[in-house]
């Protein structure tokens, strides 16, 4: 039973180590960004709400972001673990995790960082071509991690469930850190 947070700038890598890290523990993956870009794709109700902040770099609102992870919560997807890339991204999503994760009695294991520097970060977003990876949008995506997420880490470092872990080289190199330090 593994609940795990992801934390990291965009393009740090956390969408092909999710892959490897749901493959290996076997526990489900939950990408609160895949989740809307499916929305907005589908043109429901909340891809609708949620397509203007995407499209600018901006955070989806939190109640938008907590509705969508709670109706998961109440299906029971999670039940048995989880890897939650992209959420939480707010301190007020993180305390609301927390508090949901406690009540179902099955508390976070370990906030996973991935640490890359904002100038290979730029190279890589801008090699990969999704529709809000161009540079004004790129840029306004790394400044709202640095001003709204980054925050997170100290959280959880608080709560000593903070594991950062060194973000470059090959794929193959950062997984084998990734387990080192999850076991
Ligand atoms: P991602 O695929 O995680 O990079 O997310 C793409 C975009 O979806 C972000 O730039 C945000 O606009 C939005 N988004 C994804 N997850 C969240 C979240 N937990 N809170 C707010 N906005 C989010």
């Amino acid at each position: 039973m593994m609940m795990l947070i992801f934390l990291g700038p965009p393009g740090a890598g956390k969408g092909t180590q999710s892959e490897r890290l749901t493959e290996y523990f076997n526990i489900p993956h939950l990408s609160t960004g895949e989740l809307l870009r499916v929305a907005c794709s589908e043109g429901t109700k909340v891809g609708k709400l949620a397509e203007a902040y995407m499209t600018s770099g901006q955070l989806v609102p939190d109640p938008i972001i907590l509705s969508i992870v709670g109706e998961r919560l109440e299906r029971g997807d999670f039940d048995n673990g989880c890897l939650f890339d992209g959420f939480p991204r707010t301190l007020g999503q993180a305390q609301s995790l927390d508090i949901s994760l406690k009540s179902r009695g099955t508390p976070l294991n370990a906030a996973l960082e991935l640490r890359v520097n904002d100038k290979e970060l730029e190279k890589r977003l801008m090699s990969r071509g999704r529709a809000d990876d161009r540079i004004d949008v790129v840029r306004q995506r790394l400044k709202t991690y640095h001003e709204t997420t980054k925050p997170l880490v100290e959280y959880y470092e608080q709560q000593g469930l903070l594991r950062p872990i060194d973000g470059t080289g090959s794929p193959d190199e950062v997984f084998d850190r990734i387990k080192q330090v999850c076991g």
